[in-house]
């Protein structure tokens, strides 16, 4: 898949978890002290104007809005959101387990254009027209410069690769019929979806 802004097809989709204190105090956990790190399939990508399905095994299905970082020589930015099946996550956390299940369902990487890289950038969602998260790049624990740094010193990244930074607080659950729309920057990035 072509992203739109990108002139190439995506690499590795990398997130980082718990990148705001207070969305990882929402959700009782500690600030990490190394970035939290794992993955999403390449089936799990959707651009603006997507249908978000809600999988049949998770009764609850949240919104993280979050900078979405494309890697290459120059770095690019959009608007995206890591869905989560917050039920699911729940149990794997519980169980020690991975999270691809909670993470990596279709649509659940969904992604606005790309434009050029620059910061602070801030981030709004809302859901049927009232706002849910609004937070600023400004507050995250690991720069896009760590965050980068990290990721190519421990794993290697590639051209085209795709990072999603984290996301502020704020974060709740989505339900059939609703309309998203998230925004960076007031609309420079953006993402429309509904929910079936
Ligand atoms: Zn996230």
């Amino acid at each position: 898949m072509i992203l739109p802004g990108l002139s190439r097809p995506a690499g590795t989709i990398w997130c980082i978890g718990r990148n705001y204190a207070e969305h990882a105090k929402e959700l009782g956990n500690e600030a990490p002290s190394s970035p939290v790190v794992f993955l999403k399939p390449a089936s799990s990508l959707m651009i603006d104007g997507g249908v978000l399905r809600i999988p049949s095994d998770s009764n609850r299905v949240d919104h993280e809005v979050e900078l979405v970082v494309a890697y290459g020589s120059s770095l690019k930015m959009a608007v995206g959101i890591d869905f989560t099946a917050r039920d699911i996550q729940g149990e794997l956390k519980a169980k020690g387990l991975p999270w691809t299940a909670a993470k990596g369902r279709p649509g659940f990487a969904a992604i606005g254009n790309f434009v050029d890289l620059h910061l602070p950038a801030d981030l709004i969602l809302s859901v049927n027209g009232t706002t849910r998260q609004k937070g600023t790049t400004a507050d995250m624990l690991f720069t896009i410069e760590k965050l980068v740094e990290h990721l190519n010193s421990t794993y290697g990244l590639t051209e085209g690769d795709l990072i999603f930074t984290g996301t502020p607080s704020g974060v709740g659950p989505v339900v059939s019929g609703e309309k998203i729309d998230a925004r960076l920057n007031l609309g420079e990035s953006r993402l429309r979806l509904t929910v079936a």
